[in-house]
């Protein structure tokens, strides 16, 4: 499996779908850039989200709120805080661990070795430790567990410590009179502040949503595992808007709603499972994460939050301004409901685990040996959807009037469908290459297409060859490729 996600890690680099950021002068920790595949990919899996949530649903809308914001609303959230990761440094090593993934750690190794009442006594009194944040009780734990600095093998530990995650910095073109304001840790606030605009201008009727997709900033100190933990990343999130009273209907709504947008792409619905929270967020009623299971185990890539009315009226106290709703609906005795601060269920995924999880699960390497001749290809078994290519176009010679024939039937194509065109090496090895890249249709333009007009089309997972006039080619393709 490790074998596996480093050879996903090497192909996304090598065919530009990601990149370390600032690679030439060595990278920057748990910071990267989409190549040109991979922006294209990443685009179309915003697509599938916007789609489904904003454009199919009437009741929802998208905004686009900005980075910064005014530094009362972490105030506000809660963020200055509480969000905040319990680290503890190896004397030796230098090295800075999160408290509570050493104990993780630990649990899991127990748990390996057949020891599961040693695992749930210490995973018991952990979250004991965390919910009361006890850090004192963190450090003995990890003593008393004889935990070692995976570096330098020492148990020479400093106190726990709490490390917000939040990056700051100064907003205002003077230094004097510059105030420190915070790149937003999620882009939720940005919708909890502009709920009345929305709503206002929108007529929007409760119960109704805000969706949004956006970069968002965490100076995470375990940053690994590729683009899974990543200091800069891009969340997809909606706020839904709805009755106090009705939140639990509507938290069970979206967690069914959410995984049936992950199953729709063709996933077996095995690598999926929802993991409830039993220990919740200072501001939630209810709590559940979607996980898939990546190469490291199941991980979250998305989750849903009700999380009451506990931002809004957050915001209604710091801002001053009301943040209620009028209902005018009638009641089960014939009154409207009036004036309240509506409760909240929240969804958020991870684009950039989408990413991965859509490259991991697409990533195959195929045998096509026979009893003759040894054969493999490297495939990306992507949604054609999602494809960042959707039409590979071959002239099949460089001459004889097929590269033009080939131009003008990708010029006929790429108003609709990202096209790339290829006149270099053999087919064969053409259409591997595009097999990499995950593209589902190859045509090859030859000189039978200069009499009658046809070409051949191949398609990538059943590498299936077949003869479609150049008319056809249009629906074919859309019937595949368009939502
Ligand atoms: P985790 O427990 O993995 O740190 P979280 O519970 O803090 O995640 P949320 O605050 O619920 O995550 O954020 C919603 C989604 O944003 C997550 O499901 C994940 O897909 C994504 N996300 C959060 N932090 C990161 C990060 N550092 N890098 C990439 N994606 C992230």
């Amino acid at each position: 499996n490790d074998e596996q996600f480093k050879n996903v890690i090497s192909h996304a680099k090598e065919y530009g779908f990601v990149f370390q950021s600032s690679e030439i002068y060595d990278g920057l920790s748990a910071v990267y850039d989409y190549g040109q595949l991979g922006a294209e990919l990443k685009n179309n899996i915003k697509t599938y989200w916007w789609k489904a949530m904003v454009q199919m649903h009437e009741n929802i809308v998208g905004i686009d709120s900005a980075i910064f914001m005014h530094p009362k609303i972490w105030k506000a959230s809660g963020h200055v805080d509480g969000f905040n990761d319990p680290m503890i440094d190896n004397k030796d090593s230098k090295k800075r661990y999160r408290a509570d993934q050493l104990l993780e750690d630990k649990i899991a190794r127990y748990e390996k070795d057949g020891k599961t009442d040693k695992a749930a006594k210490l995973q018991a009194d952990m979250d004991e430790a965390l919910k009361s944040e006890n850090l004192q009780q963190l450090k003995t734990l990890i003593e008393e567990h004889e935990i070692a600095c995976p570096v330098s093998g020492t148990k020479n530990w400093t106190e726990v410590r709490q490390f917000n995650l939040m990056f700051s910095t100064q907003f205002g073109a003077m230094a004097e009179g510059a105030e420190e304001i915070y790149l937003r840790p999620e882009t939720a606030q940005g919708i909890f502040v502009n709920f009345l605009n929305v709503q206002k201008s929108g007529r929007m009727k409760i119960p109704f949503g805000i969706a949004q997709i956006g970069k968002a900033f965490r100076n995470e100190v375990i940053a690994r595992q590729f683009i899974m933990r990543m200091r800069e990343f891009e969340q997809m999130e909606m706020q839904f808007f709805v009755r106090p009273g009705e939140d639990k209907k509507w938290f069970a709504y979206w967690k069914e709603a959410r995984l049936k947008w992950h199953l729709a792409l063709g996933t077996s619905a095995e690598k999926y499972r929802y993991h409830d929270h039993v220990k919740l967020a200072h501001y939630a009623n209810a709590a559940t994460d979607i996980e898939f299971e990546f190469p490291f185990g199941f991980k979250e890539v998305e989750g849903i939050h009700s999380r009451t009315d506990f931002d809004l009226s957050q915001h209604q106290e710091f801002s001053g301004k009301k943040m209620q709703y009028f209902d005018n609906d009638l009641n089960e005795e014939g009154k409207p409901y009036g004036n309240y601060v509506p409760y909240v269920i929240e969804t958020s995924i991870g684009l950039d685990r989408m990413f991965l999880l859509t490259m991991i699960n697409a990533f195959e390497e195929q045998d096509l040996s026979d009893g003759e001749k040894q054969d493999s290809r490297t495939l990306l078994r992507l949604h054609p959807c999602l494809a960042p290519v959707k039409v590979a176009i071959f002239p099949l010679t460089k001459k004889d009037g097929l590269p033009e024939k080939a131009r003008e039937i990708m010029n006929s194509l790429k108003l609709d469908f990202n096209c790339v065109y290829e006149e270099k090496d053999a087919i064969g090895k053409r259409y591997r290459r595009q097999d990499a890249i995950g593209t589902p249709f190859c045509l090859t333009i030859d000189h039978q297409t200069l009499e009658d007009d046809t070409v051949t089309i191949r398609h990538r997972d059943t590498m299936e060859q077949q003869r479609i006039d150049i008319k056809d080619l249009q629906t074919l393709i859309e019937s595949k490729t368009s939502w």
